[in-house]
This record gives C-alpha cells, structure tokens and sequence, in this order.
C-alpha cells in the first residue's frame, strides 16, 4: 500500500513540474504573431543583423504579402525553435508559397544555409516579380527561406547550434534518404534531421501538383573568391538556363569562375560544375527515379535544376544581392527555354 502512495506522489510531483514548465514556456509563432498584428511581441523580436541584411519580420512580411495582396497559398512546412532572453520559445516556420494555377512549374528556393542571406534578400526586394509570373499564368513553387532559424542567427545548419568540429552538419535540403545509389538502395536509412524530413516530403509532395520544369536554387559561398553554377539537370553544362546566368555575371562584372576546381575538387566549364551526385534537395528535384518506402519510383525530373553560388568572401551582401535580383529579372527569359 505505500508504494502505491509513494508512485501517486511522485505522478503528482511530475504532472506539476510539467504544467510549471508549460506555463513559462510559452511558445509564439512568429509569422501567425504577425499575421495577427500582435505588434508588442513582433517589434521586440531582431535577428542578426551585422551583415545588413533584412531583418525576418521584413522577410516573413512580403511572404505574407504574396498571400494576402497577391492571393496566393502558404503553408508552414515545419517550425524552428529558439529560446528569448525572456524565456519565451519563438517558433519561427519554414513556408512555402505556391500560385493557384497549378501544372509545370518554375520553382525558386533559398536559404538551405542561414549564412547565405543574398537569396532571401533579392526575393524581399523582388517580390512583384514572382507576383507578375502568377498573373501571366505561370505556375511558380516559392520556397524563400528554407531555413529560418539559420537565417535568424546567422548558421548554416539547422542540426548544431553553431560550428562544431565533432558534429558534422546537415542542411535542410539533405534528401539522401531518398535518392538511390548504385544499388538502387537509399543512401541513407533516415532523414538527417525533422527539417530535412519534413522538408523533402513536402517538396516531393508540392511535386506532384507543380511538377518541377526549372528549378533556380540560390546560395552563396564564403570560402570562395568567385562564384559559378551548378547545374543539376539532364543537360549539364549544356543547360541553356545555366549558359544564360553564366553571361549575365560576365556582362555585369560579377566574379565568376569560368574554369578549373571548385574547393569540392569539381570541374568547372565555362563557369558550371554538372554531374554532381551531393544528395541535395536539387539533386533530388532532377533525379529520375527515387526511393520512397524502400520502393523505386520515378522522381521529379525537372528539365533544368541550377545551384547559384556567389562569392561572399570579398564581395558585401548588397552587391550579392544584386547578382541574385539580377538572376530573378530574366527569370520569366529562363522559363520560356522550357515552357
Ligand atoms: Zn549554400
């Protein structure tokens, strides 16, 4: 009998531990904080700011502008948690924005890596150009930050809170889990992370709808003097799309590869690395065929997959944000070579 006591104490003693955990822990979701004007709690939110890039609350505003003035859909693929000096939990989401017209789609990605700001940065400045393509009828995948918590603190995995010599990172957009090797066995038996989890089911899930004809991903590089392309598609360094931006950084001066080894020890031609099996959400998007549930199924083939590297070694974040706007104004250019 009083053991039984005993065990009813302890029950009660955990079940209050946790309700006064529950209590001081309140969690607020950034962009619904937003969405809901709660102004006291969004204004005392900041973000890294030292490189000067957009703070999140301006980022998450234009997502929430191509929802409500542009009409079109978002949705929270998963949530980031970070702790506030006040001890409240900010939950801060990964969204992705998709037009109502469905079908073939030009998709845009950015910010797998929260040290990468230039991409986020040129979708912000942007916008009305994603908005023009939805008017024209063309369906568009808007993934613009991919990570959000790596944004906010300015940390390029979502994995480790920040370097770590013992723990190796993982991105958001690892999909080896789902690409097959030689063997037509997954790379790897699980996702690297929940982000990548739920990341790649959702990107294999919006494929389905919006199946991928071009996909633009932009990232940058600290460790590189200049930039190049990656280009994950069928046609390699054939790629139109890949020809097209590789001029476009020769015709606005913008530092660029044109040959030799990127530090991964790639080929580069004429300024595009091709042929690269890195397990990434871009290899994915091209690939064939992919592994879902230990089954071989096809993948989602997009035509032309470019990986946009710039350099941020030398160059500050408003002149890379200029090669990533650029880009984003012949985006309708590199679409036409696929429609
Ligand atoms: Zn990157």
């Amino acid at each position: 009998m009083r053991h039984i006591y005993i065990f009813l104490i302890s029950l009660l003693f955990i079940f209050c531990l946790y309700k006064q955990s529950g209590g001081t822990m309140e969690k607020i979701n950034l962009m619904k904080s937003l969405e809901d004007n709660e102004t006291d709690i969004t204004d005392s939110i900041t973000s890294y700011d030292q490189d000067g890039r957009k703070s999140i609350i301006e980022l998450y505003k234009v997502q929430l502008e191509l929802k409500n003035k542009y009409g079109w859909e978002m949705e929270e693929i998963f949530t980031e948690e970070i702790l506030l000096e006040n001890k409240q939990v900010l939950l801060l989401s990964a969204n992705c924005l998709k037009t109502l017209s469905k079908g073939p789609a030009l998709w845009v990605i950015s910010g797998i890596h929260g040290e990468e700001p230039a991409g986020p940065n040129a979708i912000t400045e942007n916008i009305e150009i994603f908005a023009k393509l939805d008017k024209k009828g063309i369906p568009v995948v808007l993934l613009p930050l991919c990570n959000p918590l790596g944004y906010y603190k300015n940390w390029r995995y979502p994995n480790t809170p920040e370097y770590s010599e013992t723990i190796p990172g993982h991105s958001v957009g690892d999909s080896e889990h789902l690409l097959p090797d030689k063997s037509e066995q997954a790379r790897s038996k699980v996702p690297s992370s929940t982000e990548s989890d739920a990341f790649t089911k959702k990107v294999l899930e919006l494929s389905n709808e919006y199946p991928p004809v071009i996909v633009l991903d932009f990232h940058e590089d600290n460790l590189l003097e200049k930039g190049y392309i990656y280009s994950q598609g069928p046609l390699g360094i054939e790629d139109p799309a890949a020809t097209k931006i590789v001029d476009l950084f020769l015709e606005n001066n913008f530092p660029i590869h044109l040959s030799g080894k990127t530090r991964f020890n790639e080929d580069i031609k004429g300024g595009i690395i091709s042929g690269v099996q890195d397990g990434s959400i871009d290899e994915l998007l091209s690939a064939k065929k992919i592994i879902l549930n230990g089954t071989l199924i096809e993948g989602p083939s997009a035509k032309s997959v470019i990986v946009i590297e710039t350099s941020s070694m030398n160059t500050v974040l408003s002149e890379r944000i200029k090669v990533h706007s650029k880009i984003m104004s012949i985006i309708e250019d590199l679409w036409d070579l696929y429609r």
